[in-house]
C-alpha cells in the first residue's frame, strides 16, 4: 500500500521529540510522502529545516493560515509573496477563513484569502483551504476567481453534501478526508459514498484530529490507515483499491513524483 498524507504539521514543535521515528512509523505504514501546509512567519524556519532533512519526502507549502491573520496581515502576507518568489513549494496553504475561533478579522481574512487565491494562480500552484464555519464565505470567493487552471484541495472536509457538489463543480477541486470520517458524529461518513473517488485525497492533520482508536491522541501520519480502513468501508471498495486512487489523485494535483 502506497499513501500520501496530504496535510500534516509534522514540522510543528509537537514532532520536536521524535520527528524521525514519527516519520520511520509512517514509512512503515505505506506513507509515501507528506504534504506540509505553513501556518504563518513563525512556522517557516522549522518547516523548511525538515523539508530539508527529508528532501522527496517532506513536500512543503507556502501560505498564511486564516487564523494568524491579525493587525500585522500585510507585513505576513509580503513574507509569503517573498518566499513563493525565491523557492519550489507544492502548493499555496493553508489559506481561508476561519469563523470558528475568531470573527475579529474577518474582512482580512477575506482580503488575505483572495490575495492568496491569486498568488496560486501567478504560480501555477494548487490552494489548500481551510474551511471553518465559512462555506458560504470561501464560495464567494472562489466563484469569482475559478478558471480553467485554479485547482486545490477542500482540507479535512466537514460540509455537506451540497458543499461537496459546489466544490466539485469547480472542476479542479478535490476534498481531503482525515479522521472526522471515522467520528460517530462527524457527519462527513455520511456523504462519502456520493463523492466520486477521482476527487479524495487522504491527510491526517497531524498533530490534531487523531481518527478512532487513536482519538485524543496527538496525530501523526502512521495513523493514515484507519482513515483509509474506514474509507474503504464506506465506498465498499478494498484498502489498496483507496490507497492507489488517493495516491494518484495526490500526485496530480501535487505535482509530485514520488521517490
Ligand atoms: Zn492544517
Amino acid at each position: 500500500m502506497r499513501l500520501i498524507d496530504t496535510h500534516t504539521h509534522i514540522f510543528s514543535t509537537d514532532f520536536d521529540h521524535d520527528r524521525s521515528q514519527a516519520i520511520e512509523r509512517a514509512k512503515d505504514e505505506g506513507v509515501a510522502g507528506m504534504i506540509m501546509p505553513n501556518i504563518d512567519s513563525h512556522s517557516v524556519s522549522a518547516l523548511l529545516a525538515v523539508s530539508q532533512e527529508f528532501p522527496n519526502y517532506c513536500f512543503p507549502c507556502m501560505g498564511l493560515h486564516p487564523t494568524s491573520v491579525k493587525e500585522k496581515f500585510e507585513e505576513e502576507l509580503s513574507i509569503v509573496e517573498n518566499y513563493l518568489s525565491k523557492q519550489k513549494f507544492f502548493a499555496v496553504g493553508e489559506i481561508g477563513i476561519d469563523l470558528y475561533w475568531d470573527k475579529t478579522y474577518f474582512k482580512q481574512q477575506q482580503q488575505v484569502f483572495k490575495h492568496q487565491v491569486r498568488l496560486a494562480k501567478k504560480y501555477g500552484l494548487p490552494v489548500i483551504i481551510h474551511a471553518r464555519n465559512s462555506f458560504p464565505e470561501i464560495f464567494e470567493i472562489i466563484d469569482q476567481e475559478n478558471d480553467s487552471s485554479l485547482t486545490g484541495v477542500f482540507h479535512s472536509f466537514t460540509g455537506t453534501l451540497e458543499d461537496y457538489r459546489h466544490i466539485e463543480s469547480y472542476g479542479g477541486f478535490m476534498v481531503g478526508i482525515g479522521g472526522v470520517v471515522t467520528y460517530k458524529h462527524g457527519g462527513v461518513d455520511k456523504i462519502v459514498k456520493d463523492m466520486d473517488m477521482g476527487r479524495i485525497i487522504v491527510e491526517t492533520d497531524a498533530p490534531y484530529l487523531s481518527p478512532v482508536p487513536q482519538r485524543g491522541k496527538r496525530n501523526e501520519s502512521a495513523n493514515l490507515k484507519h482513515i483509509v480502513a474506514k474509507l474503504a468501508e464506506l465506498l465498499q471498495v478494498s484498502p489498496n483499491e483507496v490507497a492507489s486512487i488517493t495516491t494518484q489523485n495526490a500526485q496530480k494535483l501535487f505535482s509530485l513524483e514520488l521517490t
